[in-house]
């Protein structure tokens, strides 16, 4: 799934629990989750082979970061929120560094991370719902 969606995700974890140990596993758990959700993908690696895999990263991060600041401004527990994304974010950044730099020890978390994407290649129309309710569920948590 896109890191956009997983960040809002972290947020609303880090905005409802205060824990940092619950955070982080409920962060990683969620990434999961959602990976198995059926949805679309704009990449179907997470390789920078090509300068437009890297801006459409890029892009996806620097949107989910503008949206995520927006949304955390003036909330207390900024700490807690941000290790809630980034253990969201944790396994597409060990996948990452695993298919860009090839770090063998990073193998078996790269394949269970392909066999949680159950739902892959599905086309635009049939994955964009699955985005679109974590991404407004997240939000309306947060702003509860
Ligand atoms: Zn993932």
């Amino acid at each position: 799934m896109f890191i956009t969606p997983h960040m809002f995700v972290g947020v609303a974890i880090g905005v409802k629990v205060s824990n940092p140990w619950i955070v982080f596993f409920l962060g990683l758990f969620s990434h999961y989750l959602l990976d198995f959700l059926p949805h679309w993908d704009y990449l179907t690696e997470i390789k920078i082979d090509k300068k437009e895999h890297f801006l459409k990263i890029f892009l996806d991060f620097i949107i989910g970061t503008i949206i995520v600041l927006f949304l955390i401004w003036d909330l207390p527990n900024k700490i807690i929120i941000l290790i809630a994304i980034s253990s969201t974010l944790l396994p597409d950044c060990l996948e990452f560094i695993y298919n860009n730099f090839k770090v063998k020890k990073l193998k078996f978390l790269s394949n269970f991370h392909h066999k949680i994407h159950y739902w892959k290649y599905l086309s635009f129309s049939q994955g964009i719902p699955a985005i679109l309710i974590v991404s407004i569920a997240a939000i309306l948590i947060i702003l509860s």
